[in-house]
């Protein structure tokens, strides 16, 4: 028998025995974590970079270690491609909506109840954790209910109103439109909350805070350690929830969904990373508490169409590590190096190879690189072939994204889209109840399942 196979199956019969099973009652601690955007292959890709990077971790991902796994289906209700709001509004409320719409119905106005409040109502405390702003999609789709996901002031009031105990993200983007309106750190403060927003007051929140918001930006993992990261966010919510009330807590990696939309390989895998190191915290905890826990992992959608076409694992690795920022950075050197021609395209293409590693370049690659690298510099609409070339980029800068893609080929994988795709995505699960979740679901099922879970088990 293969090691690491033999490893994989004594892990998952150890840890089935550990969780007893078939024991009536309910769940105390109920964990729901979502990867925005991490497909199948998005969770193997991360998985094959883990295995090489890391080979004293041995079993790769913790989040594909969970024994229970399914696919689950992921489109909107008129069976298009969802967003994450639809998206998060099945798997909090057990029910499909039209794309932009949370927590509400197809109709925009008929609401729907998120499994957040049942679990409220059992008397068990609430947590919602993500990396990216608070009042974001995925997590308001667990609180809010409003016709259009950009509705930000309105989702942070619900948020307050929620009575929910521990909120933990990046910075809230209602504050960008609360110019006329009631101050949204004094809607905070009314509503009674302890509001967080740096390492320092992070650390300072013990055991028995009650309602608490943590504002404080995450980054992104490949460019170094958060000063908090989306596990120690996970980590603190444990112990401020900790009880005989128990509580369920949503964690979300949300840059996950961003690293694909900008069809960056390198800065996705980190963030599945980031995302995982939350789920082994959450997977250590589960595994102290077998009788009384259930946790899920699973995503909203696929974003990028990630293929894997393959490569040694030492070639991927080597070359995704030549890349030391997220695609962002690259679109602002760029753009500085446009203003005024500043620098040559032929500079820039230099300085672009030599950042992320590309010498030697073989003649294709090198044709399709410069191309893009002089469209990108070009002023707008100067000749045919720039526009031709800007086009096939759609609203992206050629120069980096024909990088991003030289970089996956490397690595062995291709981005087929810059968007949503419809491919089922992967499902586990781990706990006394976790075997409900196993098969082919669909994403509103998961919202079903929890929701028995909380209020009848
Ligand atoms: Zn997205």
């Amino acid at each position: 028998m293969n090691r690491r196979f033999f490893i994989g199956a004594l892990g998952a019969a150890t840890t089935s025995l550990c969780m007893g099973g078939g024991q009536p009652g309910k769940p105390r601690y109920v964990f729901l974590m979502i990867g925005d955007g991490m497909g199948v292959a998005q969770r193997e890709v991360a998985e094959r970079y883990a295995r090489m990077k890391y080979p004293a971790r041995k079993g790769g991902l913790a989040m594909n270690q969970l024994p229970v796994k399914a696919l689950t289906t992921t489109s909107e209700i008129e069976g298009k491609v969802t967003d994450s709001a639809a998206a998060g509004t099945a798997l909090a409320c057990g029910a499909k909506t039209v794309n932009g719409a949370l927590g509400v119905g197809a109709d925009l106005t008929t609401p729907l109840r998120s499994v957040a409040f049942d679990a409220k109502d059992a008397g068990m405390k609430v947590g919602i954790v993500t990396s990216v702003p608070i009042d974001h999609a995925t997590p308001a789709a667990f609180y809010a209910q409003v016709p259009k996901r950009s509705m930000y002031y309105e989702i942070g009031e619900f948020l307050v109103k929620s009575e929910f105990d521990y909120f933990a993200g990046e910075t809230m983007l209602g504050r960008k439109k609360a110019k006329d309106k009631v101050p949204q750190d004094t809607l905070v403060k009314d509503a009674g909350y302890t509001h967080v927003r740096d390492r320092a007051g992070f650390d300072r929140l013990k055991k028995g805070a009650v309602k608490v918001l943590v504002e404080h930006d995450l980054g992104y993992a490949i460019e170094g350690k958060p000063s908090i990261s989306l596990a120690d966010y996970t980590r603190k919510g444990i112990e401020l929830m900790m009880g005989d009330a128990g509580f369920f807590m949503m964690v979300e990696g949300g840059k996950i969904d961003w690293s694909g939309h900008a069809n960056d390989l390198a800065t996705n895998i980190h963030e599945t990373l980031a995302f995982d190191e939350a789920v082994a915290v959450v997977l250590e905890f589960c595994k102290k508490h077998p009788a009384e826990s259930v946790l899920v992992v699973t995503a909203d959608h696929e974003t990028g169409g990630l293929e894997l076409a393959g490569n040694a694992p030492k070639k991927m690795v080597a070359a995704l590590d030549r890349q030391e920022y997220q695609s962002a950075h690259y679109d602002t050197q760029v753009k500085q190096w446009k203003k005024g021609g500043a620098v040559a395209p032929e500079v820039a293409f230099d300085r672009l190879v030599d950042a992320f590693g590309f010498a030697p370049l073989e003649n294709d690659a090198r044709t399709r690189l410069k191309d893009a690298v002089a469209a990108s510099l070009a002023d707008d609409a100067t000749d045919e072939r720039s526009l031709e070339i800007q086009k096939m980029y759609g609203k992206k800068n050629a120069a980096v994204v024909s990088c991003l893609h030289e970089l996956a080929d490397r690595a062995g994988a291709k981005w087929t889209s810059f968007g949503h795709t419809d491919t089922r995505v992967s499902t586990t699960a781990v706990g006394r109840w976790a075997d409900r979740f196993a098969g082919e679901n669909d994403n509103t099922d998961i919202g079903k399942h929890l929701r028995e879970l909380i209020t009848k088990g």
